[in-house]
């Protein structure tokens, strides 16, 4: 997919302020500890991870959904059935992406702009 595709970049951007905001409560004040219980190191939320995971593997579904997927099974992983994985993935993607852009939106600065980030970090934690 070529850089700069309006989809991709916001999917990017999102990815990137999960990163910054998402830092495992547990470790994130002694960033020298070797191990972490909570997040196995990877110094970001399980909710977060688990977020990024979801953006990955959407964006693998779109793209290569019937090229790639089809020789594991005869599923539709682009249209996936209601209440299976992929439809789950594909969902929890799409409510990321919706909060994310009405952060885009909201004036910097603004009422709207704190209520749609508590929005977002909700998404995140459930
Ligand atoms: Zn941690």
């Amino acid at each position: 997919m070529p850089i700069g595709k309006p989809s991709h970049d916001l999917s990017l951007k999102l990815k990137l302020l999960l990163i910054k905001h998402g830092k495992c409560s547990a470790c994130v004040d002694r960033p020298k500890a070797k191990y972490c219980g909570r997040c196995f190191n990877t110094r970001l939320e399980p909710g977060v991870l688990e977020a990024l995971t979801v953006l990955d593997l959407g964006a693998k579904f779109k793209e290569n959904g019937k090229r790639v997927f089809q020789e594991l099974s005869e599923d539709d992983y682009v249209n996936p059935p209601e209440g299976s994985y992929f439809s789950h993935v594909l969902e929890r993607k799409k409510k990321l992406e919706r909060l994310y852009d009405e952060l885009q939106h909201a004036p910097a600065g603004s009422e709207h702009e704190a209520k749609a980030m508590r929005e977002l970090l909700w998404a995140i934690d459930a």
